[in-house]
């Protein structure tokens, strides 16, 4: 099995009211079944998403994902093979849109409003790893 870590983001429409709770709860149950391992970052318009795994597995979820009609506008960061987890303790950590998670934003990127577009794979797992994780 090749271990590998795929990074995306999506937006929302904020508009429709996002149950991101029944997501997460979504995702865990999946990911327990498939050894994923991950967390996903969402602040009501952007969700960014961490997935660890096998490569199969990675690619399956990822694609189902990405048919979704809860996000869109998906555009895949990286995908690369790793040597380890970093997130090997979490089915899907969530980290939500707090003060101390958004003054990350500040310290990864070139000013305080979030745009995933401009930023990089290093940029976007910082955030989310150093971020208050929390959940399954
Ligand atoms: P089913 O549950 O049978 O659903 C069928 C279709 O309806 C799918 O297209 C599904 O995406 C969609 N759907 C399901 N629930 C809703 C709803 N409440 N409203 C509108 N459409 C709905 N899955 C994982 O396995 N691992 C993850 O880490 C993961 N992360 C996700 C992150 C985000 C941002 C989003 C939006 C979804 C995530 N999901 C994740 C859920 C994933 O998209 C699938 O819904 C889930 O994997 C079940 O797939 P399924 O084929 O069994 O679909």
């Amino acid at each position: 099995m090749y271990l590998t870590r795929l990074i995306y983001y999506s937006r929302c429409d904020a508009s429709e009211g996002i149950d991101v709770e029944s997501i997460l709860q979504s995702a865990r149950e999946h990911n327990a079944r498939n050894q994923i391992t991950g967390a996903l970052w969402f602040d009501g318009t952007y969700f960014i998403q961490v997935l660890e795994g096998g490569r199969k597995a990675i690619s399956d979820t990822y694609h189902r994902i990405a048919r979704d009609p809860r996000h869109f506008d998906i555009e895949l960061v990286s995908c690369e093979l790793i040597d380890r987890r970093v997130f090997n303790d979490w089915k899907m950590a969530y980290v939500s849109d707090t003060q101390p998670n958004r003054d990350l934003i500040r310290k990864y990127s070139g000013t305080d409003q979030l745009k995933p577009r401009e930023m990089s794979a290093a940029s976007l797992l910082n955030v989310i790893l150093e971020g208050q994780l929390v959940g399954g």
